[in-house]
């Protein structure tokens, strides 16, 4: 512990930790309120008006909700102002290590009450013979199948099961927590990341901080074409300013051959630009050229610094994760039809495997091929907790069964039967 390097500058995995959680569960707003405080380490109510342009009430109820969360913590400062007058302020800043002991804490207790939910469904039979009063669990659904009828029967009396609609309702209980599990997982990722940090009093607790943008002498700072960008960029959006500053300081200190197609692609290019001497030199001016303002922005994003590219960009992928696991969940019910009616595209393809034997190694039976397609055919795809399974993969392991929603289980039951159907009709 005492050769460890002294920490100046709150660990980049802890900023994405809480705006990780931030993101996950809260408003927008909320976000952005605390992207501002992951920003500057202690800023003043005043000055978070300044820049988010809320309304007074709705940003105190946003920093009051995180604050009695424990999201962020808050300083009262009474102030002299020019007028000689006494004021007091509200400075707001994340205490990092109360920041992970609360998520700690509030993980903990969403996984105990799925825990205890998940005990509760599991001791319950989901299945009873209303003659003989037997209960079966959903792992033994598949042992009480009839193919005959079509229906499931008691092992000892042969009637009907029934579904015992008292265990329906927790059910999921088991498809949460693997969820849950899943979803967290990158929060649990950065807890461990971040397990041995120590930070020092100054950056738990830290000292106001002078905000750049919101200080008069800022415009006055920047100078020349440099000024005019900035300008131009602060009417536009205020919170985006604040990586505007790095990103004109970031252009400087890059080679100026960059720095003037940027400039200059909004007007008409030179010819020297287009028809560059320079080898590999052609290409950049070229799509500056007819570069909109938007190419532009992209443009000079890949000139800024890349730790607060990489932040965006995870930010950014927070969500796009997200949308994109929806997404396959969604279309995957669709791929089930897809897979049983594409049969004619499917013979298609093997046609044309045979004209093109050649390329084959000899040996290869046709027959193998046919026993494949004819396993496609009759192995539908079952849904698992919002992931496609081929149905022999649950039929061989039945405790599969158990991870299913309601609904998939509904639809794993109803294949089954029209498949046994199909094999004794
Ligand atoms: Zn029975």
């Amino acid at each position: 512990m005492g050769d460890q390097k002294v920490i100046t500058e709150v660990p980049a995995a802890l900023k994405r930790l809480a705006k990780y959680v931030v993101r996950g569960f809260y408003e927008v707003e909320h976000s952005l309120a605390l992207d501002l405080l992951i920003r500057y380490p202690c800023v003043k109510e005043d000055d978070l008006l300044a820049l988010l342009k809320f309304e007074k009430k709705q940003l105190r109820a946003i920093l009051t909700s995180l604050k009695l969360d424990k999201i962020i913590k808050s300083r009262m400062r009474v102030e002299t102002g020019e007028d000689g007058k006494a004021t007091r302020h509200n400075y707001y800043y994340i205490n990092y290590k109360l920041l992970v002991d609360v998520i700690k804490y509030k993980l903990d207790q969403v996984r105990k009450k799925i825990e205890t939910d998940e005990r509760d469904s599991t001791t319950r039979a989901s299945f009873k013979c209303p003659v003989c009063g037997s209960l079966y669990s959903d792992l033994e659904v598949n042992h009480l199948f009839d193919p005959a009828s079509g229906e499931f029967h008691c092992t000892y009396c042969s009637a009907e099961v029934e579904e015992d609609a008292s265990a329906l309702p927790k059910r999921d209980a088991r498809t949460l927590l693997a969820r849950f599990n899943e979803q967290i997982e990158p929060i649990y990722l950065l807890l461990r990341e971040t397990e041995d940090v120590v930070l020092p009093c100054e950056l738990l607790e830290p000292e106001p901080t002078e905000i750049p943008e919101l200080m008069p002498s800022f415009y006055q700072m920047s100078s020349g074409n440099m000024k005019d960008r900035s300008e131009r960029w602060s009417r536009s959006t205020s919170s985006i300013n604040m990586y505007v500053q790095d990103l004109v300081v970031n252009l400087q200190d890059s080679n100026s051959n960059t720095v003037k197609s940027a400039n200059t692609s909004a007007k008409e290019c030179p010819i020297w630009m287009t028809q560059s001497t320079v080898l590999g030199a052609s290409v950049q001016p070229s799509e500056s050229n007819r570069a909109d303002n938007v190419a532009e922005t992209c443009d000079l994003n890949a000139n800024t610094k890349e730790p607060i590219d990489d932040e965006v960009i995870r930010t950014l992928l927070i969500h796009e994760k997200k949308s994109s696991a929806q997404e396959s969940t969604t279309h995957s019910s669709a791929h089930q039809k897809e897979s049983s009616g594409s049969d004619t595209s499917e013979s298609d393809e093997d046609s044309k495997a045979t004209k093109s034997q050649l390329v084959k190694p000899p040996g290869t039976p046709s027959k193998q091929k046919d026993a494949e397609e004819d396993e496609g055919d009759n192995d539908p795809v079952v849904m698992i907790g919002g992931r496609p399974h081929m149905y022999s993969e649950v039929s061989e392991h039945p405790e599969l069964v158990s991870f299913m929603t309601g609904e998939e289980r509904e639809a794993y039951i109803q294949i089954g039967k029209l498949m046994f159907h199909a094999m004794y009709d």
